[in-house]
C-alpha cells in the first residue's frame, strides 16, 4: 500500500509554529515511507479565507522546504463534487433536508442548556418523508446505535458512543458544504491513509468516520498530535512572542532550526538533540509521537539557530542571509562576497537578522562614531597612530588577512606599542563600533580602499 498523507490548513492567517509541526509530521512519514504528501488549502469557510493568508502559507512550505507532491488543492474548487455526493446521501438516506427554523433551533438550544443537557439536534426532520419548498440545510444520519472506536496512532483507542453524536450538517441553506463533510469527500477522493492533524480535531473524528462507513469508503489511520503549549503551561499564544513561521524567519531562524526545533517538540529518539534532514526521514514514526502536550522553549530553539549557522553549509545559508540583507534595503553589489562576510560572522550571532544587521559595515559607508566611544578609544595619540598604519596599510599590495595581519604588526612595532592598543583603535576607526571579527578579517572585508578612506577622514575630523 502506498502510504498518502495530507496537510490541510485553513488559510486564515499566516502559518502557526503548531501547523508547521503538524505539516512537518506529515511530510516526514510521507517521505519515510516513500509516500505521497498532499497540500489541500481548506478554503470553504469564504468570510475568513483569504488569498494572502494562502500565499503565506505556500511561502512558509517552501521556505521549510517540506515540499508536496500533488496540490494545492483548493476545497472551493471541488463544490461540484461535494454536491454530488451530498446527493448521494440524500438518495440513499442516509442524508435528509432540515428544515427547521434558526428561531427553533435556537429555542430547543436553550432549552437543553437550561436543563442541564449536552446541546444537540433533537432529529426533528430526520424522518420526514415529504420535499418541502422551503429553505434546507442538509444533515447526515448519524447512527443512533453502536460505538465509533478510533484506533489513533498516538492516542491509542478512543471510544465514542454514537448516542453521544447528533445528526450534523453537511451542507448548509446557501449550498455551501461544512467543513466536516468536505474533509470527508477529499480525504477519499484523494486516497489518503493516514490522517495527521493537531487534536483540536479529535472531536470531529467520529463524525467523519460515520460519514466514510455511510459512503462505504476505507477508513484512513489517525494520529492526533497534541498542541504545544507556551511556557506558562497554556496553549502557545502571541503572548510568547513569535507563533508564526513567517516571525520566526523574519527575526533570523533558519528553517533547519525551526524544523529541527519542531520535530523535537512531541517526538525523540532516544537522546539525539540535532537531526539532519536525511535522518529525521529514516528515524521519524507516527507511533512514536508523545501523547503529552509539549511546552515551547525560545531559547533551545536560539541555541539549536546558532548551532546550524556554525555548521550548516555556507553556501546555503549565504542565501538566507542575503534574504535578511535584501530586508534591511543593505546594497551588497559593492564590497566583499557575501559568503565571506558569513564566514567571518557566523560563529558571533544567534540569528541571521542579527547577521544581516552586524554586515552592514562591511558595505555601507561609516555612520558617525558614537561620541562616547570615540572619546575612549579615539585620543589624539591613537589617531597618530593610526595615520602611521594607514601609511603601512598603502604599501600592503595583496588585502588579504595575513598580511593586514604583518603590517598592523610591523606598525606597532616601529611605534614601540602593543598590537591591542593599536588593534581596537583601529577597529574603532574602521567599523565605528568596538565589536567585530577578528580585525584584519575585518579589514579584509572592508577593503583597502575603504580602509584608507576610513582612516584618513579620521585625520580630517580629529
Ligand atoms: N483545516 C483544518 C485546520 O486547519 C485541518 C483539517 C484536518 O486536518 O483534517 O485546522
Amino acid at each position: 500500500m502506498t502510504i498518502r498523507t495530507r496537510f490541510a490548513p485553513s488559510p486564515t492567517g499566516f502559518l502557526h509554529v503548531g501547523s508547521a509541526r503538524t505539516a512537518l509530521y506529515s511530510w516526514l512519514y510521507a517521505r519515510r515511507m516513500k509516500g505521497t504528501f498532499i497540500l489541500r488549502i481548506e478554503d470553504t469557510d469564504l468570510e475568513r479565507s483569504t488569498k494572502e493568508a494562502v500565499d503565506a502559507i505556500l511561502e512558509a512550505m517552501q521556505w521549510l522546504e517540506l515540499d508536496w507532491d500533488e496540490g494545492p488543492f483548493f476545497q472551493t474548487q471541488h463544490f461540484d463534487r461535494y454536491r454530488v455526493v451530498a446527493n448521494q446521501l440524500l438518495e440513499s438516506g442516509q442524508a435528509y433536508r432540515c428544515y427547521c427554523s434558526k428561531e427553533r433551533l435556537e429555542k430547543l438550544r436553550e432549552g437543553q442548556i437550561a436543563n442541564k443537557e449536552k446541546p444537540r439536534y433533537d432529529g426533528h426532520c430526520r424522518d420526514l418523508k415529504t420535499v418541502k419548498q422551503e429553505p434546507f440545510v442538509i444533515r447526515f444520519r448519524n447512527p443512533q446505535t453502536g460505538k465509533v472506536e478510533i484506533d489513533d496512532a498516538v492516542r491509542g483507542r478512543v471510544v465514542i458512543e454514537n448516542s453521544e453524536l447528533d445528526d450534523l450538517i453537511i451542507v448548509r441553506t446557501d449550498g455551501v458544504p461544512t467543513y466536516n463533510f468536505t474533509v470527508v469527500v477529499d480525504d477519499w477522493d484523494m486516497k489518503v491513509t493516514h490522517v495527521i492533524r493537531g487534536d483540536d480535531h479529535l472531536n470531529n473524528t467520529p463524525r467523519q468516520i460515520n460519514i466514510l462507513k455511510a459512503l462505504g469508503a476505507e477508513l484512513p489511520i489517525y494520529a492526533h498530535i497534541p498542541m504545544i503549549l507556551g511556557s506558562d503551561g497554556k496553549r502557545l499564544s502571541k503572548r510568547e512572542g513569535a507563533i508564526s513561521v513567517q516571525q520566526y524567519r523574519d527575526e533570523g531562524i533558519l528553517p533547519e532550526a525551526l524544523l529541527n526545533y519542531l520535530v523535537r517538540l512531541g517526538w525523540s529518539h532516544g537522546d539525539q538533540e540535532i537531526f539532519s534532514r536525511e535522518e529525521l526521514i529514516q528515524y521519524f514514526d507516527i507511533h512514536d509521537i508523545n501523547k503529552a502536550p509539549s511546552a515551547f522553549n525560545p531559547e533551545k530553539l536560539l541555541w539549536l539557530n546558532q548551532h546550524y549557522l556554525k555548521m550548516g553549509e555556507s553556501s546555503r545559508l549565504t542565501k538566507h542571509l542575503q534574504w535578511h540583507i535584501e530586508q534591511l534595503g543593505i546594497n551588497t553589489s559593492r564590497g566583499p562576497a557575501l559568503e565571506e562576510v558569513f564566514l567571518a560572522l557566523r560563529e558571533r550571532v544567534k540569528t541571521l537578522r542579527e547577521m544581516a544587521e552586524k554586515s552592514a559595515v562591511f558595505y555601507q559607508d561609516l555612520k558617525s562614531i558614537d561620541e562616547e566611544v570615540h572619546a575612549k578609544h579615539l585620543s589624539k595619540d591613537a589617531i597618530d597612530h593610526l595615520q602611521k598604519c594607514r601609511l603601512v596599510f598603502k604599501d600592503v599590495s595583496e588585502w588579504k588577512a595575513p598580511f593586514i595581519h604583518a603590517a598592523i604588526e610591523k606598525t606597532a612595532e616601529e611605534l614601540g606599542i602593543k598590537l591591542g592598543v593599536l588593534a581596537q583603535p583601529l577597529r574603532v576607526a574602521v567599523t565605528g563600533g568596538t565589536v567585530s571579527p577578528p580585525i584584519d578579517i575585518t579589514l579584509q572585508l572592508i577593503g583597502k580602499d575603504q580602509v584608507l578612506e576610513r582612516l584618513g577622514r579620521l585625520r580630517k575630523e580629529g
